[in-house]
């Protein structure tokens, strides 16, 4: 019994290692998810504003179409005031041509200013697009090793589960449909108990089946949790302390 007991415990071990690594490995891809989204966020943001810029350059160019026809115009009225022919057309002409003057230095005044906020948010964003390249470089950098894990992971993987089959081929039929059962309910089946008490529901054990435990005859179960139970002192000796004395050997 004592053999099958070091079965279910090596079949537990090597089960619980299985579903690390299961949680590990569905767990890993989504870690670099934060990144992911960062990045995002950042280009849409430099999307959003490179958009922003095509527009006021779009604008530009309206303003720049109207100003050449204003400057048009204003050809026109200054060879009309050339041709006046009295007093109160020279006035009206010259109102006109004043008019178009004004009415063109204002608009390149207002393109100049929008010119120069262009040109500093073209600065600007080349500054951030540098920054976009550098995570997404951080973030490339970290999937491959991420794949690197992911593989090794992976290996470990299918070896804890190789390991836990040969476990479970060893055990006797009528243990392992108590242990899958126990499992089921309970989340883990062999608990060990601890100075009387058993670990997986914290109950004192009678003193009885205690003794019964100790003679490792037989495999029991708790009454209240209904898991396998073992004294640990039994199959888990506390490791020697290091500086203790070696027993003479006979
Ligand atoms: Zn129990």
């Amino acid at each position: 019994m004592r053999e099958q007991l070091v079965l279910l415990l090596q079949l537990q071990t090597s089960d619980v290692k299985v579903r690390e690594l299961e949680t590990a490995v569905r767990e890993l891809p989504a870690k670099l998810d934060p990144l992911r989204r960062d990045l995002a966020k950042l280009q849409s943001m430099l999307d959003a504003e490179r958009a922003k810029l095509a527009e006021t350059e779009t604008w530009r160019k309206q303003q720049q179409d109207l100003i050449d026809r204003e400057r048009e115009a204003l050809k026109s009225a200054q060879s009309k005031m050339q041709a006046v022919k009295n007093s109160k057309e020279f006035g009206a002409a010259s109102r006109e041509v004043e008019s178009k003057r004004k009415s063109i230095s204002d608009r390149e005044a207002e393109l100049k200013k929008v010119s120069e906020a262009s040109s500093t948010s073209v600065a600007q964003l080349d500054a951030r697009d540098k920054d976009v390249a550098s995570v997404r470089g951080e973030l490339e950098s970290s999937e491959a090793a991420q794949k690197g894990q992911l593989d090794a992971l992976k290996a470990q993987l299918a070896e804890a589960l190789a390991a836990r089959d040969a476990a479970r081929a060893q055990v006797d039929k009528q243990w392992l449909r108590n242990y899958d059962s126990l499992i089921g309910k309970r989340g883990y089946a062999v608990a060990p108990v601890i100075k009387g008490t058993c670990q997986g529901c914290h109950m004192a054990l009678p003193p009885q089946l205690n003794n019964i435990l100790a003679r490792m005859e037989s495999i029991e179960m708790c009454p209240r949790c209904g898991r396998i139970v073992y004294r640990k002192e039994l199959l888990e000796p506390a490791p020697a302390p290091a500086a203790a004395p070696e027993e003479p050997k006979a």
